[in-house]
This record gives structure tokens, sequence and C-alpha cells, in this order.
């Protein structure tokens, strides 16, 4: 039985898909129209994680045993199958999690382009040999997969994200137990069912929906887990790292709070649509989203102004619809954080400049759509200036000069992604030098990251320990084993 055609998908594990015994589902609902039934998926068991956690350990040595040709070709293979499916998979990731259609296929080709990316590196990643001091002695490092890799992700990108994790943990030699968020585990489960396509042998990938209470529990505190990775919230990734076993590896992704400086000397217009890309695409619910606006006094009137006309021109509805630009927030509860949020400002002083309110009749009563928000007057201590929304809301911050704007960016908890709009390329690489951000852009939204490039933030954004992306990712994946071998008297 096979999700995409099944409302009702098992999990998947050891190659059977397959239904929990607490004979439960629960319903993925669609954002835009809640009484739009996506389909239903299991509410799995705890030992029910534990079995794809053994099936996973099982069935690990042979897979690290496979040829890396062979291993790149199923995962080559995963990206050409993803590819024409394209418009079905990003049709599931619109009605799952309510992202623009457009938003979707840029999701799914970046998946697909993920496993083209790692089936490469699956004949790259190697160790290197070192001048050994000793006469007649071969000096090297092996390099090695983990075992089991628990694979974590949020619901705002619920195909790409899963894919730059499983795919270099697979091309290195891993088995996976994959948990999907509970908002979007439909998305999450037809990863299983390309890779179980692409022929991966049965038990490399497991697919489990369920509790973060149960499946997610036990797929961080299991003692058969080597390596934890996840996306999501600092809370979250906060107790994670405190559960997980000091010989378990972790990388933890996590929130953002990202600014985008607006200096006198920039290209306008290019900064106004660089900060309407940032913060409203994806309804503002990406990691990298832009939420603060630092913008030096010079430029503040003329930026706030066209600011707000080009935000007044994004039409928001149902993603599924042509032209729209910003579909809904991806649940009641996202909906009722970031409508607090709103209220919270008003009350601490902010001026509310531009929507604000939930959207409704026909079109919008039935889902979660609210205008994309813009506040003046905001004060670097306020809390819309320091916490993450993780919704349409751009603070504008006004500051005296460079000196300050950096101050005031780096003056939150988090340490993601943040943008610089300036003509002066000095200024630009002293920016990249100071800020507390592990991606920097220039003359572009905070959002956007190469596929090819390493991915990761500072502070409470991450562990800071082995970056996302990249060649570089397959550093977490795998260890190294020092060698040396006499070979003469
Ligand atoms: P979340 O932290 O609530 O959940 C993330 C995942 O963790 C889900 O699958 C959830 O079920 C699981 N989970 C929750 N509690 C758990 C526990 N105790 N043990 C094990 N698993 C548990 O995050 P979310 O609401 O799905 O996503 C939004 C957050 O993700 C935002 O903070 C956003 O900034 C962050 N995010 C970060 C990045 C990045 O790369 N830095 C990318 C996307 C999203």
């Amino acid at each position: 039985m096979q999700p995409s055609v099944t409302k009702t998908p098992g999990n998947l594990i050891g190659g059977r898909w397959v239904q929990s015994s607490s004979g439960e589902t629960l319903a993925s609902l669609n954002p835009a129209d809640s009484s739009d039934v996506v389909g239903y998926f299991q509410k799995s068991t705890a030992d029910e994680a534990k079995q794809a956690i053994d099936v996973a350990k099982a069935s690990q040595p042979a897979w690290a045993r496979t040829p890396p040709s062979r291993r790149a070709e199923v995962l080559y293979r995963a990206a050409q199958l993803i590819e024409g499916r394209k418009n079905q998979i990003a049709e599931l990731i619109t009605r799952e999690e309510g992202k623009t259609i457009a938003e979707s296929i840029a999701e799914v080709s970046r998946a697909a382009a993920n496993f083209k990316f790692y089936a490469g590196q699956a004949y790259l990643t190697g160790g290197e040999t070192l001048p050994a001091d000793e006469p007649s002695t071969f000096l090297y490092t092996l390099r090695q997969p983990l075992g089991v890799i628990s694979v974590i992700t949020p619901w705002n990108f619920p195909f790409t994200i899963p894919t730059r994790k499983v795919a270099p943990a697979l091309a290195s030699g891993n088995a996976v137990v994959f948990k999907p968020a509970s908002l979007t585990p439909l998305t999450g489960l037809m990863l299983g069912e390309v890779l179980t396509e692409a022929g991966l042998p049965d038990g490399v990938i497991n697919v489990i929906t369920g509790p973060a209470s149960t499946v997610g529990a036990e797929l961080v505190a299991n003692p058969h887990i080597n390596a934890i990775t996840f996306t999501g919230s600092y809370e979250v990734g906060d107790k994670i790292q405190h559960v997980a076993a000091t010989t378990c590896r972790t990388q933890l992704e996590m929130g953002g709070k990202n600014p985008i400086i607006i200096l006198e000397d920039c290209d306008l217009d290019l900064a106004v649509a660089c900060s309407v890309q940032g913060a409203f695409g994806m309804s503002g619910q990406a990691c990298t989203g832009t939420s603060r606006a630092i913008v030096a006094k010079g430029v503040a009137d003329q930026y706030t102004d066209k600011l707000i006309s080009a935000t007044r021109r994004l039409t928001i509805g149902n993603g599924v619809i042509d032209g729209v630009k910003m579909g809904p927030l991806a649940d009641s509860e996202q909906e009722k954080t970031v409508l607090s949020y709103i209220e919270i400002a008003k009350q601490e002083g902010a001026e509310l400049l531009f929507g604000g309110a939930k959207l409704s009749g026909d079109g919008y009563d039935r889902g979660y759509f609210i205008q994309p928000s813009i506040f003046g007057r905001v004060k670097g201590d306020m809390r819309i200036a320091q916490e993450e929304i993780f919704g349409p809301v751009l603070a504008i911050i006004e500051v005296e000069d460079f000196d300050e704007a950096i101050a005031m960016a780096n003056n939150v908890e988090y340490g993601l992604s943040a943008s610089i709009c300036t003509r002066d390329l000095g200024r630009a690489q002293l920016f990249a030098e100071l800020i507390d951000a592990g991606m920097v852009k220039v003359n572009q939204p905070t959002t956007g990251v190469a596929l090819n490039a390493p991915f990761g933030g500072l502070k409470k954004s991450s562990t800071d320990t082995f970056r996302e992306q990249g060649a570089i990712a397959m550093d977490f994946f795998t260890r190294l084993k020092t060698v040396s071998v006499r070979y003469g008297g």
C-alpha cells in the first residue's frame, strides 16, 4: 500500500507499509480550507518507533557495504522520480502546508537537486592521507557511516528539509528513521515512497508518523540511535539536546529573528523587493524569514511608503489559485500565535502601519488567512523585535547609522540569517564580519540558500557544530578513524 494512492497510508517500516497497532489515525487538514481532509496518518506508538529503529539497525551494515556507485544510483533514481512527480508532490505540499503552488514547485525541485548532489557525494566523501613520521608507514583517515540516524523535521519545508538530511545520511551509508511533522505527515511519507521505488533496500529508510510524545521521544532517547538531525523550534531543540545520550551526535537547526539592514545609499526598490520577499514569502513561515527591517533614518519614510505600497499589491488566498502570492498560515495554532503577537506589539506601543487582521469572506472563512502586517516605531527591546513570531509580521526599527544598525541587528538571541542593502562594498564586507548570523546576504532577501553551500546559524539558531547542506553536510553523518599501517621493515 503506497501513500499516494491511499488516504490512510501506513508507516514505512522495514520496506512494508504498516498500520499502527494503536488502531488510531489523525487527520491532516488543508489550512486554506479546514473542511478539506487531505488524508489520515497513523498515530504511532513508542513501540513502533522502537521497531523502526531496530529494523534500521539491522539493515544498515549491508547498506554501508553497498558500493558507492550503487548508493549513488538509488539517490539519482529518487531525484528522477521526484522530478517526474513534481506537480503531484507540489500539490500535496500546498494542500497540507498552505504555501503557494509556485513555492511548492520550487521546494520539490530543490529536493530533487539535493538527491542529485548527494548522489555525487557518495563517490567523493573519504578520508585523507597524512605524512607519517615513521619510515615505511602509511597514515590515513578512514571515514565511515555512524549507523542509525533520527531525522526529525518541521512542517514549513516538509519535503526539502527532510531531503537535505536523508540524502547525505544515505549517501554515506547510514540507515534512517524519519518522523515528519504532524501538520505535514503525508508529504513526509511521500519521501519514503519515492526512495522505496528508487530501489533503496528494505529497512534503510523508515518513516513513522505520530505524536512527538511517543514517536519523537523514542527517536531521541533510544540507545541504538547514533545521531539526531533535527530542525524545528529552539524550545524543542533544547529539550532534545538535554535528553540525547552523550554518545549520540546531534545537529539542531532552530529558529531565527532575521534582520534586513537598509542603508541610505541602497537601491531602495531592490531593498523593498527583498523585504517583501523575505518577510511575506511562505506567509512569513520560513526560519530565514525577515522579521526586522533596520532602516537608516534618512531613508526610513521613503522605504516605509514603498514597502506599504508593495505589500498592498500582494494577493492573498488559497495557494492553488493562479496569481496568489501569499497563502494561509499552517494551522489554527499558528494563526492564534501570530494574531497574539500583533496585539502584543500594539500594547507595547508599536504603530500598526499595514495589515494586522484576520481575513474573512469568500475564500477566506474556512482557512487561516491573515493580512501581511507592518509595524513602525518599533524599539529594540519590544517583544516583536526579540521573539520569533514565524508569521508575516515585519517590524521597522529606525537607526542613526551603520554602527547602530549592526548593534541592533545583533541584539537578539538568534543568529540564523541577515541581509544588508547597500551599494558600499566596504560596508557590506564589514557587515559580513560583524553580524551574528550563519547566513549573510548582501542586496538579497534573508531567505533563499544555495544548495551546495553550508547552511546553519549561530546563537540559539543552531548547535553550530556541524553545518547542513553542501559537501560539508557529509561530516555530520560520518566519523573518522585514524589508521597507521607499517608495511616494511
Ligand atoms: P517544532 O519544534 O514544534 O517541531 C519540530 C519537529 O520536532 C516536529 O516533527 C515535532 O513533532 C518534533 N518534536 C516536538 N517535540 C519533540 C520532542 N520532545 N522530541 C522529539 N521530537 C519532537 O517546530 P515546528 O513548529 O514544526 O517548526 C517551526 C520552527 O522550526 C520554527 O522555530 C522555525 O524557525 C524552525 N525552523 C528552523 C529551520 C532551520 O533550518 N534553522 C528551518 C525550518 C524551520
